[in-house]
């Protein structure tokens, strides 16, 4: 079996393990007071930059 030649520090193991977490999602609030992810068309009204991009029926 392959052994490691030295002993990974702790300084090591940190820088390696410092991409290890999962980014929180930016939270914004639409217009219509959804929230929302920015730069992405809101799924509850679908406008983005002031436009209507998508046809969305808001449970009529
Ligand atoms: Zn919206």
């Amino acid at each position: 079996m392959a052994v490691p030649k030295k002993k990974t520090s702790k300084s090591r193991k940190g820088m390696r393990r410092a991409h290890d977490h999962v980014a929180k999602p930016t939270v914004i609030y639409c217009e219509c007071g959804e929230p929302t992810v920015p730069h992405r068309v809101c799924a509850s009204c679908g406008v983005y930059k002031g436009k209507q991009m998508i046809a969305v029926d808001n449970g009529e």
